[in-house]
Formats: structure tokens, sequence, C-alpha cells
């Protein structure tokens, strides 16, 4: 499908008048419409809910309109979890993903209420210990079948290589030990492929689930009362990329429900999401400026964001799209590499892409970069994080994060007197 910025060029040239460059622009009615899209698509189960991955956008305005749309939080660090305090998300709207988790997010999350999801079997203990031997009421435990994983539309998974989760017999073994220390609600969370691209993906992973869910009540006697399929659903980052419909995969998980859970007697299991990718990835953008053009061995479009703004390409050579603003229509006569700042070969955001005949001054809209883009935001070189701004339904635009400045930068060192007047004299 073509791919078009969520904002026409004289509205975004103004928004760069007022902040400079560069910045993530997010677009709220995009992200209340797929929050919409999710509920719709799961309405068939009464106990539905998405708790929404905070670490694709860990920024409370958009986390406090997920959560206006019904939405919890999923966190996996102390941090997320004060962030979600802070959102007003609290209790059972909260799932902490454990993994490696010291104690005492254990015991911030126990003390917030929030469900707590168990990576690993000897996390059992480590609850227990960080609790002072009082379990909570409701764990979840995190499923890892092996192997690999495989549906149609996408390369296969490789669960027997991925650190998360726990093996069929650890997770029998740890809902009997759980059942026997007093707890009595409990959750199954698999989360088994990323950025999956098509509808196959939730329908097959629900299936797997539900059936382990029967066969956990027939030889346990242990019932659980939700099933987490976390996140993983993908988006179109590429125009030739299928778009996910989400009706579509709710149909599909709906129909492994009817075959396996309703037939058991087990048609009361709640079902929960985590997906971070497919709520806010198509809703948010990186703006950056083309600030000089350079033709060595090839033509290098150098832009004022870097890698450290969005390090998806530069890390897992992702494709982002490139509209370059007031062009969108002009035919791409030009190959070239567009590169940010950073003193990395890997710092480059597109490598010979097709493009329009860009100049210095061009305004440039990275597409689908509101997950797992600012978040990954890093300081390398110095460079600076970029500021957020929320486009709201009706059309304003607000600073949500504003740009770091130099004195954030230094903020956190033990910086003597002298250090300090020298930087005072520099500002
Ligand atoms: C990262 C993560 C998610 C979100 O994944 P997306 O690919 O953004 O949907 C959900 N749950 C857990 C436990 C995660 O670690």
């Amino acid at each position: 499908m073509e791919k078009r910025p969520f904002i026409d060029c004289r509205a975004l040239e103004k928004i760069c008048a007022a902040y400079p460059t560069p910045f993530h622009l997010y677009d709220e009615r995009e992200i209340r419409a797929r929050a919409r899209a999710l509920a719709a698509a799961f309405s068939w189960n009464p106990g539905f809910k998405e708790y929404f991955a905070v670490k694709a956008t860990p920024n409370p305005s958009i986390v406090r309109i997920l959560a206006e749309e019904g939405c919890g939080c999923d966190c996996a660090t102390g941090t997320e979890l004060m962030l979600a305090a802070a959102c007003g998300v609290t209790g059972r709207s909260i799932m902490l993903s454990s993994n490696d988790t010291p104690d005492e997010d254990y015991r911030l999350a126990a003390r917030m209420g929030a469900l707590i999801n168990l990576d690993s079997a000897d996390m059992v203990d480590c609850l227990a210990r960080a609790l002072d031997g009082t379990l909570p009421a409701t764990v979840c435990l995190r499923f890892n079948p092996g192997g690999s994983f495989e549906v149609p539309d996408n390369p296969a998974g490789r669960p027997a290589e991925s650190k998360f989760g726990m093996t069929e017999a650890q997770i029998f073994e740890s809902y009997a030990r759980l059942a026997d220390a007093g707890v009595t609600e409990f959750g199954l969370h698999s989360f088994l492929l990323s950025n999956a691209q098509g509808n196959e993906y939730y329908p097959a992973l629900a299936r797997l689930l539900f059936e382990l869910v029967v066969r956990v009540r027939d030889e346990l006697g242990v019932r659980i009362s939700f099933v987490d399929l976390s996140g993983g659903v993908g988006v179109a980052y590429r125009e030739t990329d299928a778009e996910a419909d989400i009706a579509a995969i709710g149909e599909g998980v709906r129909r492994a429900y009817d075959d396996v859970l309703v037939p058991a007697g087990m048609g009361d299991v709640s079902i929960f999401t985590e997906l971070g990718r497919w709520m806010c990835g198509p809703a948010g953008a990186l703006i950056t400026r083309v600030i000089h053009m350079k033709e060595t061995y090839k033509t290098y479009v150098g832009v004022d964001a870097c890698a450290a703004d969005l390090i998806r390409p530069a890390m897992y050579g992702a494709y982002h799209h490139i509209t370059v603003m007031g062009k969108e229509d002009a035919p791409a006569t030009l190959t070239a590499n567009v590169v940010g700042g950073l003193c990395e070969n890997n710092d480059q955001f597109a490598r010979d892409r097709a493009l329009p005949e860009v100049e210095v001054g061009d305004v440039l809209f990275i597409h689908d970069a509101g997950a797992h883009g600012h978040a990954m935001g890093y300081n390398y070189n110095g460079r600076l994080r970029s500021a957020e701004l929320l486009l709201g339904e009706d059309g304003t635009v607000r600073l949500i994060r504003r740009a770091e400045k130099p004195s954030d930068y230094f903020a956190t060192l033990d910086i003597d007197q002298d250090f300090s007047s020298a930087l005072d004299q520099l500002f």
C-alpha cells in the first residue's frame, strides 16, 4: 500500500518553525483508532484487555491516551512500573513481564497490585523470597515451546534460541508448586514472533496456548483464567508489506477459542494482549531536515537526525519508508543513502533508496517510528535526545517531551566547580 504521511507539508513546516528538527511526531487520532480497532476485534471475549508494552513508547501522554481507551500497561522494570503509576494505571491494569528481574522490582509490582508474569521456573522462589514468603494470589507463567515456530507468511521463529520463557515441563512443575503454595489464579503467556506479518500469528499462538491450558487443567487440576498473547503483531514498514488486519486476527483467535477452549468447558478464559509496535508504530514519525548533500562513490543525504533518534535501521538493518515532504508525487529519480552524523558507518537510515531529487532544507518524514523509536534512543557521540510532539485530534500540536539540552547530558556526571564554570562560559 502506498505510504502517505499523516500530516501535510504546510502543516508540518509550521510545526518545524516552532520546534527545531529533529523530533518525533505522534498522531493521536491514529493511536486511538488502533486501540478501538483492537478492542472491537476482541469484543467477543468479555475479559479481553490490551496491556500496552510501554517500552515501545514510554511517554506518559501516549500511555494516558491508551489508558483512556481502556488499555493497561505491560512493564518490565521498576521504572516502567513508576511510569504506569504516574499515568494513573495501577493494580490489575499492570502486567510485570519479568525477565532476569531483581527482587526490588517484584516488591514494587506486588505493592502496586500488578499482575506478575514469571519468565523462569526459579523465579517462583525468587518471587517468594522477594515477598517474604507470601506469593500474590495471581501468577502468570511464560511458555517457550522450543524448536521452531512456523506460520504462513513469516520466516520461521526460533523459540529454541530465545532466552525467554520456560519449557513445558517447567510450566507444569511451576503451576503445581504455585497451587500448593496457595496461588489461586493463573495466567499463561508466550511471545514467539516479533513483527509478524499477515494475520496467522496470533491465531496459531492462541491455539498452541489454549491446548496447553486444557492439558494443565486435565493433568494438574489447575484452571488458567487468562491467556496473554503478548506482542508481536507486525506493521507494514515497506509499501509491499501486507497491513495486519486486526479484525481478521481477532476472528482467527476466536475460532481457536471455539475449537479448543469452549468444548473443554473453558469458555470463560480471558484473552490479554501486549501490543507495542502495532499499537503505536504507524502512529509516529521521525521528522528531520536535510542539512548536507555529499557525492563520493554514492550520493549521501545528510540529515539532522541520527541513529541515536531511531536505531532500528542501524541495529537490525530495518527498513523505514521515507517521504520527502512537498515532493510526495515527484518521480524518484535519485538513488541515495540517507545518513546521520554519528561517527559510525551504520548510522544510515536508508541505503540505495530511490527518492525524488532532494535538496538541503527539505524535511523528511521517516515513517513508522512511533514504537521502538525514541524509546531506543541513546547519547552516543554526545548526541542529545530529540523532542516528542503530539498531533492532537483537533490538529493542534503539543510538546510531550522536550529535547535534551547539554545540561541534561552532563547532569549525572561528577562535575567539579572548575568544569561547571567552564561549561557556564560556553553556554
Ligand atoms: C516487547 C514486548 C512486547 C511488545 O512487543 P511488540 O513487538 O512491540 O508488539 C510485549 N510483551 C513483552 C513481554 C515484550 O517484551
